[in-house]
């Protein structure tokens, strides 16, 4: 196609938008040398058009592009999105979604100084290990608590401290890749620590770790295997037997709790998950479990047991190097409240989402429908099931109810749809299961409900 190089000269010139009042306002807000390019990129967009037919944009239109480009291009890179996977603890999305009193305890310590190091009694150098020590060892039962940046450095350092250079035995079925490259056998090796795997896949006894002891031998490592399920015909060693053998053996056991939890899983009708203090009452030396996962709470790695090992792993090297950071422990300190007051199903966003009431779930579902319906988009609701997600209780659902739209009643491809849903203002992630697209109100927090249905609106706008 020819272009007629007469209708470039239409299009106004840099410093032309750049002096106007709408690129000076948006000059005050952002800077100039962001305007500055925003225009330059906007008219490079506009002549690669008009070569290809398009008719010259008026400065407003220009301007009105540069605008929305500079915002695009301002918001910050990580930012909040609307999960509505229906998967609890999602860690692509973040993890565990923080209650508004955990954040205000973050805001209290972190906009001026605090006393992350500083004994306020006696005036001098203290311990961040102390702020959470104390509710740690109140709800676990443990005589002594340490946090680490997340549950990988905690495994990290207590298998460093331990057992460098030793053995350590651990079941065949225990060996096991938790996601994101943290391969039980690999955290081992960086730790110098001599692997001795006992028993087989499905059936480890008691016998096969006796057998497997020798002088070199340090520590019995215990890994729940928190994110597959091995059914059928199984038999693993109870954390108490293994901690009789240690005894009579001279030896120490640590366990790898995963996610590990404080409440009863049972009494929210999943099966049982592995609870700190039940470890800690069947004697084991080091338990370490995820601040992120079933407990609620921010990133941190957890580790209680018995204080003179405790205090070992406290003065190893690597322990500078995993610290905890003084916003994560505030927000730690203050979801370890809200279980000492027993306000954690009331108040942390994991255990609201886990015991949210079917009924409330279904009535959020058939309210969006309803709000989508009156805007002629065609949606319908179905039984559905949730999952807690997070590397936790494998196999494990909850009854919810979805909202739905069919492939063959929508205007778009069910990919695109969820393209625009993850690329708007709000992005919203669904999940595509065969021929529909699926939304759970069960993770959309209730305050999003009205932002959802926006959402959607806008993505099926032609
Ligand atoms: C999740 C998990 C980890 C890693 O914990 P992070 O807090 O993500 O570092 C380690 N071990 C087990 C068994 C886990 O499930």
């Amino acid at each position: 196609m020819t272009v007629d190089q007469n209708q470039f000269r239409l299009l106004p010139s840099v410093d032309e938008l750049l002096q106007s009042a709408a690129a000076q306002q948006l000059v005050a807000s952002f800077s100039r040398p962001p305007v500055l390019q925003a225009i330059r990129s906007c008219l490079e967009q506009a002549r690669a058009a008009m070569r290809v037919g398009a008719s010259c944009p008026s400065s407003d239109m220009l301007l009105q592009e540069v605008s929305q480009l500079l915002l695009r291009e301002q918001q910050p890179h990580l930012r909040p999105v609307i999960n509505a996977t229906g998967v609890i603890i999602n860690t692509n999305l973040g993890r565990a979604p923080l209650s508004r009193d955990v954040l205000q305890a973050v805001e209290h310590v972190s906009h001026g100084y605090a006393n992350l190091e500083y004994d306020l009694e006696a005036g001098e150098r203290g311990s961040r290990h102390t702020h959470a020590a104390a509710l740690l060892r109140e709800l676990t039962g443990a005589e002594a608590a340490l946090v680490t940046n997340n549950n990988a450095a905690a495994v990290l350092l207590g298998l460093s401290t331990l057992a460098m250079g030793r053995e350590v035995v651990i079941s065949r079925g225990q060996l096991v890749e938790i996601g994101g490259g943290f391969r039980v056998p690999d955290v081992m090796r960086q730790s110098g620590c001599q692997l001795v795997e006992v028993g087989t896949t499905n059936r480890t006894r008691i016998a096969d770790y006796a057998a497997a002891i020798s002088a070199q031998t340090a520590l019995l490592l215990a890994v729940h295997p928190s994110n597959f399920l091995i059914t059928g015909f199984t038999e693993s060693t109870a954390l108490v037997e293994l901690v009789a053998l240690a005894r009579q053996r001279g030896l120490l056991v640590m366990e790898d709790l995963g996610s590990g939890c404080l409440l009863n899983c049972e009494r929210y009708g999943l099966t049982h998950e592995p609870m700190p203090q039940e470890s800690i009452a069947a004697g084991a030396d080091v338990v370490c479990f995820s601040g992120d996962k079933l407990l609620g709470g921010p990133q941190a790695g957890i580790i209680v047991g018995k204080a003179e090992i405790i205090a070992r792993l406290a003065r190893h090297p690597l322990m500078r190097a995993v610290r905890i950071d003084k916003m994560t422990l505030a927000a730690l300190e203050a979801t370890l409240r809200h279980y000492q007051r027993g306000q954690a199903e009331t108040h942390i966003p994991v255990w609201l989402m886990i015991s949210a009431k079917p009924e409330r779930l279904s009535s959020r579902a058939k309210r969006w429908a309803a709000q989508l319906q009156a805007q002629g988009i065609e949606v319908r609701v179905q039984r559905g099931e949730s999952t807690v997600g997070g590397g936790s209780l494998p196999g494990e659902t909850l009854p919810t109810t979805l909202l739905a739209l069919d492939a063959d009643r929508c205007a778009l491809p069910l990919e695109e749809l969820a393209r625009r849903l993850r690329i708007g203002t709000i992005p919203v992630v669904a999940r595509i299961l065969r021929n529909s697209l699926l939304l759970d109100p069960r993770t959309v927090l209730d305050e999003q409900d009205d932002m959802l249905v926006q959402a959607l609106a806008t993505a099926l706008r032609p």
